[in-house]
C-alpha cells in the first residue's frame, strides 16, 4: 500500500505542477484512478523511483520557431533521451501543431533520467510517457469536453474598427482574429460602412465548462451598404487533417487559407503606394509597397500561407523576407529588426516571421510590406484581398452544400434552444442578438 501511495504522491505532484488550479483537480484524480488501475506496472516503476530519492521537476513552455527537439534540449536532457520521447510521442501527438505557451514537464531520478514525461497539448489533452524497462509507454488520459454553439450579431459602429466590434459583441478575444480573417476573405473592410451587418456563427471547446481550448467560425455572414452581402461556410472534410477543411462560399469558392491577412496588429500607414518623393534620397520614384509606422520589435505577420523564398540582408532593403504563396505572388516584408524564419520554410497565415525595425535605407522603425503578383510585377498589396485558389468539386462540394444547409437551418432558430447530444460530447447552443 505505501508503495501505491507514494507513486501516486510523485503523480499528484507532477500533474499539479502541470496545471496548478484547483477547478482541475476533479479531472487530475480521474487520471489518478486511471494510473492507479494500471497497478502491476505501476508497482514495478514506482519501485524504480523509490531508488532515486532526489527527484526532479524540469518545466518548460513551446516558445516562436521552436520544435519538440529545442524545448527538450532547454529542458537539459541528454541528446539519447530527446530521441526516444521524440520517437514514443510521435505517432499519438501532431508534433507539426506545436503551439506557443505548450507545457512540458519532466520528472528526473537522481542520474538525470526521465521519469515521467508530461505534455500539455491543452488542458484537456495531457499526454503522457512513463519510463519502464522497455522504454517508454504512452498514456493519455481522458477528459471531459463541452462543445458550445454561439451565434453574435451586430453591426459596424461608427469609428469603431472591426476587431474592436467584433469584441464588442461578445466574441471572445482569442477567436476574434479567426472571425476577421474569415470575413477580410470576402470583405473590402476600407469600403465597409457604419451600420453594415455581420452574424457569426461559432463552435467553441471548452474543458469542464470553463477553460476554453479551440473554437471554429462555422458561418461568418456580412451584408453592406457598399461592399455588398458575403457569407463564408466552414467545410469539414471526412479527414480531419485534410487541407480541404476550411471556409468557402456556397458554391465552393476557398475562402479562409487564402485571405490575406494584415500583417501588423495596427496598422499606421505612414507611406501609401505609388509616386512619391523619396524621403532620404529626394527623388521623385514610385514607392511600391506600404510603409506602416511601428515600434521596433512588433511582431510582423506571414499574410497568408506560403514558402519563404527569401530571408536575408541587404544595405537598401535591410533585414527582407520573402514569401511566394500559392497562387504565384509573393509578399515582401523589409527593414525588419529580427527575422524568424529561414529560406525553404513553410509559414502559415498569421505565423511571427519577423519583428518591426529601422534596418537598411530607412529614417525610422516601419515596416515596408510589399506584394508582387504571379507574373513578378510590383502591385499595391491593398488591391490584393485573397489568393487564387481551386473550388471545391464534385464529392467534396456536394458535402459542403449539405454542411451550409445544416448550418442554415442552426442559424433560423432564433429562441435559445436547449442542450442537445452529439456523440458523447455535450452540446451547448446559446443565442447572443445585439441591436
Ligand atoms: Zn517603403
Amino acid at each position: 500500500m505505501k508503495r501505491i501511495f507514494l507513486f501516486y504522491i510523485v503523480s499528484v505532484l507532477i500533474v499539479l505542477l502541470g496545471c496548478g488550479e484547483d477547478e482541475k483537480i476533479k479531472a487530475l484524480q480521474e487520471e489518478q484512478r486511471q494510473l492507479l488501475s494500471q497497478k502491476d506496472s505501476l508497482l514495478k516503476r514506482q519501485s524504480e523511483l523509490e531508488k532515486s530519492s532526489d527527484l526532479t521537476l524540469v518545466s518548460d513552455t513551446v516558445k516562436a520557431g521552436n520544435g519538440l527537439f529545442q524545448v527538450l534540449e532547454r529542458m537539459g536532457l541528454s541528446e539519447e533521451e530527446r530521441r526516444l520521447i521524440v520517437l514514443s510521442i510521435q505517432d499519438s501527438v501532431e508534433l507539426s501543431k506545436m503551439r506557443v505557451g505548450q507545457k512540458f514537464h519532466a520528472l528526473l531520478d537522481g542520474n538525470k533520467k526521465v521519469k515521467v514525461f508530461r505534455y500539455e497539448e491543452n488542458p484537456a489533452t495531457i499526454h503522457l510517457l512513463f519510463k519502464t524497462d522497455s522504454g517508454f509507454v504512452y498514456n493519455r488520459p481522458e477528459k471531459t469536453i463541452v462543445r458550445k454553439h454561439s451565434i453574435f450579431e451586430g453591426s459596424l459602429a461608427e469609428g469603431s474598427t472591426l476587431d474592436g466590434t467584433l469584441r464588442s459583441v461578445g466574441i471572445p478575444k482569442h477567436m476574434v482574429g479567426v472571425v476577421s480573417g474569415v470575413l477580410q476573405c470576402k470583405v473590402a473592410f476600407q469600403l465597409a460602412q457604419p451600420g453594415d451587418k455581420f452574424r457569426i456563427l461559432l463552435e467553441e471547446n471548452f474543458f469542464e465548462d470553463s477553460i476554453w481550448i479551440s473554437g471554429k467560425v462555422l458561418y461568418a455572414e456580412f451584408d453592406g451598404k457598399t461592399v455588398g452581402h458575403h457569407e463564408a461556410f466552414r467545410y469539414e472534410d471526412p479527414d480531419p487533417k485534410s487541407s480541404f477543411n476550411a471556409h468557402y462560399t456556397e458554391t465552393g469558392e476557398a475562402l479562409v487559407f487564402d485571405g490575406l491577412r494584415y500583417p501588423l496588429d495596427r496598422l499606421h500607414v505612414t507611406s501609401a503606394y505609388g509616386s512619391r518623393i523619396h524621403p532620404i534620397t529626394g527623388q521623385r520614384k514610385v514607392h511600391h509597397g506600404i510603409d506602416y509606422g511601428s515600434p521596433t520589435g512588433t511582431p510582423v505577420y506571414a499574410v497568408a500561407e506560403g514558402v519563404v523564398t527569401l530571408s536575408g540582408y541587404d544595405n537598401l532593403s535591410g533585414n527582407k523576407i520573402s514569401i511566394r504563396h500559392r497562387d504565384g505572388s509573393s509578399s515582401w516584408y523589409l527593414h525588419l529588426h529580427t527575422r524568424a524564419v529561414s529560406q525553404g520554410a513553410h509559414v502559415n497565415a498569421r505565423q511571427v516571421i519577423g519583428r518591426v525595425g529601422n534596418t537598411g535605407r530607412s529614417t525610422g522603425p516601419h515596416l515596408h510590406f510589399g506584394f508582387k503578383d504571379e507574373k513578378g510585377r510590383w502591385i499595391n498589396p491593398s488591391k490584393k484581398t485573397m489568393i487564387a485558389t481551386p473550388k471545391l468539386e464534385g464529392e467534396r462540394l456536394a458535402r459542403l452544400k449539405s454542411q451550409a444547409k445544416a448550418i442554415r437551418e442552426s442559424l433560423t432558430e432564433t429562441a435559445a434552444v436547449a442542450p442537445q447530444k452529439a456523440g458523447d460530447s455535450e452540446v451547448l447552443v446559446r443565442i447572443r442578438k445585439l441591436q
